[in-house]
């Protein structure tokens, strides 16, 4: 089964062009609103370790969210939907489109040549949310549906915790694999047999920052994955 990976929140960035949308706001783009802390660290690292490619962007998600279908609401933040529709356009094609366009062809090239792929899409999570403590490690968010991606992540699940069992790795949280998202518009375009979309969400507490504790991690995640890479 061959990897491949993504990552849709890797980073803050405004473009230049966008400065004047978000002049005052390096709050809000520092914080989990504006990225995913720790992901494209953790991707990158996963890319080295599985020579394989990955597809990431660093554009903040408060310009456009790569992780959002086109019609979703939530697709422009409270900053970027007053641009005027020519703008959002612009937008749309140079920093959404071309990342997920991109992607979708090389998992339709793997496909059609009759390979299975595994596509994991890194995020992270902020630990709380409206008050609330989200008790999670790692989130495996998948389709309940997809009985390839349940039987995929159940094993994941038990390879992380025969390493470590006190880690809480739990299925479909803090999300539902199967809502509005970049691995659920794949499933619609490609061949359920071979294409595994999965989405690996960290707790920020544990992998934002630099030190031993995330390299723990990452290399919890990197040896189960190569043994279920391996029996997969
Ligand atoms: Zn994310």
């Amino acid at each position: 089964m061959k990897l491949v990976l993504s990552c849709e929140h890797g980073g803050n960035r405004v473009p230049r062009r966008y400065a004047g949308l978000f002049a005052g706001c390096e709050k809000v783009l520092a914080s989990h609103r504006g990225w995913d802390p720790g992901a494209l660290w953790l991707a990158k690292r996963l890319a080295r370790a599985f020579d394989a490619p990955l597809h990431a962007t660093t554009v903040t998600r408060l310009l456009v969210d790569t992780n959002r279908s086109e019609h979703h609401r939530g697709l422009f933040s409270p900053w970027s939907a007053p641009m005027s529709r020519e703008e959002r356009d612009l937008v749309l094609d140079r920093h959404y489109r071309a990342h997920r366009g991109a992607l979708e062809r090389r998992l339709r090239g793997l496909t059609e040549a009759g390979a299975s792929v595994l596509h994991l899409a890194v995020h992270s999570f902020t630990p709380h949310w409206q008050g609330r403590v989200r008790r999670c490690d790692i989130g495996l968010l998948y389709d309940p549906q997809r009985e390839a991606e349940r039987a995929l992540c159940q094993q994941w699940q038990r390879l992380l915790l025969a390493r470590s069992p006190r880690l809480r790795v739990r299925r479909n949280f803090p999300y539902r694999g199967a809502a509005d998202g970049l691995t659920t518009h794949l499933r619609r375009q490609l061949p359920a047999r071979t294409y595994l979309g999965v989405e690996l969400e960290l707790n920020q507490r544990s992998i934002a920052r630099a030190g031993a504790r995330r390299r723990a991690l990452a290399q919890r995640i990197e040896s189960s994955l190569r043994t279920l890479l391996a029996e997969a």
